[in-house]
């Protein structure tokens, strides 16, 4: 987690110290792919006007905002029942802003661990992660962990 010192911690957009008084946004590390648009403000603080001026700064905003609802709330996708032990808990978090990968649906949706083989979706899924492992814009390993928990 991004921690902001003020007076003393830069914008990653503008460089300049970000001072009392300033809109910032912190980012988590969230981002799981290099060549994502969003790799830029991945675990990194900007000032908020920054944010706005950069392309891609409105989805990134929405991103955060759609990331943190659903760790605040934790629904498990297949009961509908809120997930209580951290142990339990499974998700695929942020995966892609791209609207047209095939696994832009699977955005931030949270399973009790042992759900995940009831899911009605859990075929698909794997069949649509398979697309993407040797795709040279996601991380291998991440496609590989992702299909252990779906099998
Ligand atoms: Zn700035
Ligand atoms: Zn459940």
């Amino acid at each position: 987690m991004s921690i902001v010192i003020l007076g003393s911690t830069t914008c990653k957009l503008c460089g300049k110290i970000i001072q009392e008084g300033d809109e910032y946004i912190a980012f988590p590390s969230f981002v799981l792919n290099q060549t994502d648009p969003l790799w830029k403000f991945n675990n990194s603080i900007v000032h908020l006007s920054c944010l706005r001026d950069e392309p891609y700064g409105e989805v990134a905003l929405d991103m955060l905002r759609a990331l943190k609802e659903s760790l605040d709330a934790k629904i498990c996708q297949v009961c509908g029942l809120p997930i209580k032990v951290a142990d339990d808990f499974f998700t695929f978090g942020y995966l892609t802003s791209d609207r047209s990968s095939p696994v832009f649906e699977f955005n931030f949706l949270c399973f009790h661990i042992q759900h995940i083989r009831i899911w009605s979706q859990r075929l698909n899924a794997i069949e649509r992660f398979k697309i993407l492992s040797g795709d040279p814009m996601w991380d291998s390993k991440f496609i590989e962990d992702t299909l252990s928990v779906l099998y």
